[in-house]
């Protein structure tokens, strides 16, 4: 199989690697996690495979401690560890191959602040008992934890030996066994090629519980019942996703929801996706999201975007597909809630890069930069709107087929924005009155959206809209035999289409007849918040610094300290970023610090 793995054409502008040369077909890893010292400690063993007359390999690394590489034969093998002047970037590492290496072996480790890594301190889990470790590689960190071509183009399978102490589990992105070991030693086989950023790790006191024949979910043990209810579904969604565009090809798909800190909403680790705690709504409507990371794994992680400038192949596509999902499960009107929602947060981000142009192009200009800064909502929403377009040109039937070709002729591959073209000029719009029809390339090459764009409509948020307008004329609240029924999706409405600032006793009134300021959802919880900073509401301010205290999602924390930091509050803002930044992963961190400021 690995002879067959296909790599990218063109350079990555955010890898050292040179594939061209010599690549690496699979890696693997024999690693001992340390706690005390916050270090993976071991080595990893690298199988090349060699282009003629190739001398050197190169490979990312980032604060890697590199104590020896050796060749098969046990041969010393001279290296650089070279800056590349970009700290997002990390080191190049170049290894000098002697003539006749096809396997190269690192023994090397960690730093602690190895930014893929986090490392939780009992305090900051759920059982307050035993520490917790995760790891998050997209979109370039997996160099942190691991020597290698890190690029989203550059394929290889993978084995790993993982040791941790014992009571613990460890998961990786690979069919998980559900045992736990009495040794504390874990072995994984991934038999199918990913690329870097898609390498995950955890480890935790962690028990499973099955959903299905090949589905579960992992949690801590106090969050597992509540995870289970929440996911049960999850079997027939998988059933569900393979039904549109073509088999299930993973083998299985567990859950493993996060500690509070996770920086994302989930994260598509194939086999195991990653989610945070704060979809744990307990009436199970948040799960899109969920839809969301289990279509990565056909636009994303079977079918990759090859560079991240083509970062809206996997997003788009992904939103795209999740609310498919979503309307064959809860039906159409369902899905049209998730998409008018997106088009309010897409609205949003064209009014942020109001002044940046490029940046809300779906081809993207990264070179230059972090990628992990650059990449924005445009991706997800208007690369969804890019494919609305196309079924609504096309036909829904003439979409699907075409989409289970794609999936089908580019597995286990990487595609440009350029490589996608050709194809959907060459599968479905095949003549020029259909490709005009479309223009894509308007849409991919040119910033905002299209002016013919008016957006999705949901009847059920026209019922929502109903009852605001008679808030803001007459000055009726709602009540709760009014909004009994109503979803988050629908509150998510509402709050947002109240005006900022609010009147303060509104405000009061609704939080005594909907108790927003204690709600147990975070997205109720944190529209609730943006509008109550706007508005001065202090009666939630305490309830939002815990909220920022135990929460790490970026989705959520970014915008409050925005808003924050904008209505005046800039002390807050900072005392409570001061007090919550060590329960922030290093990518909310890093996109924090700069904005709220470095704690002294
Ligand atoms: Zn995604």
């Amino acid at each position: 199989m690995t002879n067959e793995i296909s790599q990218a054409v063109g350079p990555d502008p955010h890898s050292c690697a040179n594939p061209a040369e010599v690549r690496v077909t699979h890696l693997e890893l024999d690693l001992t996690v340390d706690f005390e010292n916050r270090k993976l400690k071991g080595s990893v063993t690298l199988q090349l495979s060699r282009a003629e007359g190739s001398t050197t390999l190169w490979l990312d690394s980032r604060l890697l401690t590199i104590h020896s590489i050796t060749s098969e034969k046990d041969e010393e093998l001279a290296y650089t560890l070279a800056e590349t002047g970009q700290a997002w970037k990390g080191e190049s590492l170049r290894i000098v191959l002697l003539s006749d290496t096809q396997v190269v072996k690192i023994e090397y480790e960690t730093h602690p602040e190895s930014p893929a890594l986090q490392w939780l301190s009992p305090s900051q889990t759920d059982d307050h008992q035993h520490p917790f470790l995760f790891s998050q590689s997209q979109a370039i960190l997996a160099r942190s934890w691991i020597p290698l071509q890190d690029g989203p183009g550059y394929r290889f399978t993978y084995s790993a030996k993982i040791k941790v102490p014992k009571g613990m589990r460890a998961l990786m992105s690979a069919p998980n066994k559900s045992g736990l070991s009495s040794t504390g030693e874990y072995s994984f086989r991934m038999p199918y090629p990913i690329p870097a950023y898609l390498l995950s790790i955890a480890v935790g006191v962690l028990d499973f519980r099955p959903l299905g024949p090949n589905t579960g979910v992992y949690a801590e043990p106090g969050v597992l019942s509540v995870a289970a209810y929440e996911f049960a579904a999850l079997q027939s969604m998988l059933e569900t996703a393979a039904k549109l565009y073509g088999p299930y090809r993973w083998d299985r798909y567990d859950l493993l929801v996060l500690p509070p800190s996770f920086p994302f909403g989930g994260m598509e680790n194939p086999c195991i996706t990653f989610v945070t705690p704060t979809i744990l709504s307990g009436d199970r409507s948040l799960v899109s999201l969920v839809a969301h990371e289990l279509a990565h794994s056909w636009s994303g992680n079977l079918v990759t975007n090859a560079t991240w400038n083509d970062f809206w192949l996997n997003e788009g596509f992904t939103v795209y597909f999740e609310r498919r999902i979503m309307e064959a499960i809860e039906g159409a009107e369902y899905a049209k809630m998730l998409a008018v929602l997106g088009w309010q947060d897409l609205q949003q981000t064209l009014k942020e890069f109001k002044g940046k142009p490029d940046a809300t192009c779906l081809k993207l200009k990264l070179s230059d930069q972090d990628p992990d800064e650059g990449m924005n909502e445009i991706a997800y929403e208007k690369g969804y709107l890019l494919l609305c377009k196309i079924e609504s040109v096309v036909g829904r039937a003439a979409m699907d087929k075409f989409l289970v070709q794609y999936f089908e002729k580019n597995a286990f591959k990487a595609i440009d924005t350029e490589g996608f073209l050709v194809q959907l000029k060459e599968l479905l719009l095949t003549d020029d009155k259909l490709w005009k029809a479309v223009s894509p390339e308007a849409w991919i090459y040119k910033p905002g959206l299209p002016k013919s764009e008016k957006g999705p409509v949901s009847a059920r948020f026209e019922a929502v809209q109903q009852v605001l307008d008679i808030q803001l004329k007459k000055g009726e609240l709602p009540t709760p035999a009014i909004t009994r029924g109503w979803s988050t999706h629908e509150w998510l409405h509402y709050l947002r289409g109240l005006p900022k600032p609010s009147p303060i006793d509104v405000l009061t009134k609704l939080d005594a007849m909907f108790h927003f300021s204690s709600s147990g959802n975070a997205e109720i919880s944190s529209a609730w918040f943006l509008l109550g900073i706007s508005s001065k509401y202090y009666p939630m301010m305490e309830s939002l610094q815990s909220f920022l205290f135990r929460t790490g999602r970026r989705k959520f924390i970014v915008p409050l300290y925005k808003s924050l930091l904008n209505a005046g509050f800039e002390d807050e803002a900072q005392s409570w970023y001061a007090e919550s930044r060590p329960n922030y992963h290093y990518v909310a961190q890093a996109t924090l610090d700069p904005l709220v400021g470095l704690p002294e």
